[in-house]
């Protein structure tokens, strides 16, 4: 269950979290377009409170919007006071967040008419998406038979509540098997990414990431690509076979929700020694150190805030 929070942002309001409804005509509820965010806020070591990449979570809300042709009638500017009100008004200085833009109720055909386009932000206490142990010692993956995307069939760069509904089939199917996530392929048999993370793949110290075709243009992905390539690492963007990820060194997930999530089985095999391998622990500890304000380095990526 999510543990409630006191407000909701609504259409510009704070609403107290029990009167943040909608009727059962929304159109959104129908017909899946929608398109939301997932970002998290962190208490920092030193005591500030710091919402990660913020401006970049709420551009790509306005773009993924963009995508599916809605008009967001909010700036970024007003975006991202809104993430930062919801957070002060629940007096939470660590959190998770998700906006949320949809078509209201009203003409109830495909076509959306000019039904109204709202925007709901809520904020939850949330701990580790797929376990603290997850984190440590790795999760056991299986290739699901549901393709991602193809990207003429839905706009893979929008995060679209539409797009969900082949991540929900992927993962229930792979937890319904003893599973923690679904490894999803795309239409033609590459890797693509998870049910809502992307996929990296390390073999003799060189880091692959599948390119954005398919994929989710990941903002822990991104964070990733500029870490490593800092701490040295050679990284490129590359399509890869399902093979390849069983033969390399070490794998993980990232996204917002899953942070970096090592991959320690495939398909019932083993991947490198099957537990977090040395790069990925190193990439984990130094994307932590960032979240939770102790890299000066990477300041830029937090946007502070005070309860
Ligand atoms: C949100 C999401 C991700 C991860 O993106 P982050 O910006 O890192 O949270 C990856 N894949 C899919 C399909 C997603 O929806």
């Amino acid at each position: 269950m999510v543990q409630k929070a006191e407000k909701i942002w609504f259409d510009g309001k704070l609403v107290p979290w029990d009167e943040a409804n909608v009727h059962v005509l929304t159109h959104t509820l129908h017909y899946g377009c929608g398109v939301f965010e997932g970002i998290r806020a962190y208490h920092c070591t030193d005591g500030r409170s710091a919402v990660y990449r913020l401006r970049e979570h709420m551009q790509r809300l306005i773009d993924s919007a963009h995508i599916l042709g809605m008009k967001i009638p909010f700036s970024l500017d007003e975006l991202v006071q809104a993430v930062v009100d919801t957070l002060v008004a629940n007096k939470m200085k660590a959190g998770y967040i998700r906006p949320l833009v949809f078509i209201g109720d009203g003409v109830m055909g495909v076509h959306p008419g000019a039904n109204p386009i709202r925007l709901a932000i809520a904020a939850w206490p949330w701990g580790a998406y797929l376990g603290d142990d997850a984190l440590l010692k790795g999760i056991r993956v299986k290739t699901s038979s549901f393709c991602r995307l193809h990207v003429n069939t839905m706009m893979t760069k929008a995060k679209a509540c539409g797009n969900y509904v082949n991540s929900v089939l992927a993962k229930t199917e792979v937890v319904a098997d003893g599973y923690d996530e679904a490894l999803m392929l795309d239409t033609q048999g590459f890797v693509s990414e998870a049910s809502g993370e992307n996929i990296f793949v390390i073999k003799n110290e060189v880091i692959k990431t599948t390119p954005l075709t398919s994929v989710l243009p990941g903002i822990t992905r991104d964070s990733i690509m500029t870490l490593a390539r800092e701490l040295g690492y050679e990284v490129v963007e590359q399509l890869f076979t399902r093979d390849e990820l069983y033969v390399a060194d070490e794998a993980f997930f990232s996204g917002t929700a899953a942070e970096i999530t090592p991959i320690r089985e495939v398909d019932r095999r083993t991947i490198g020694a099957g537990q977090a391998g040395p790069v990925t622990q190193l990439l984990q500890k130094e994307y932590f150190r960032i979240v939770k304000g102790e890299n000066p380095d990477y300041d830029a990526w937090l946007h502070e805030y005070s309860i």
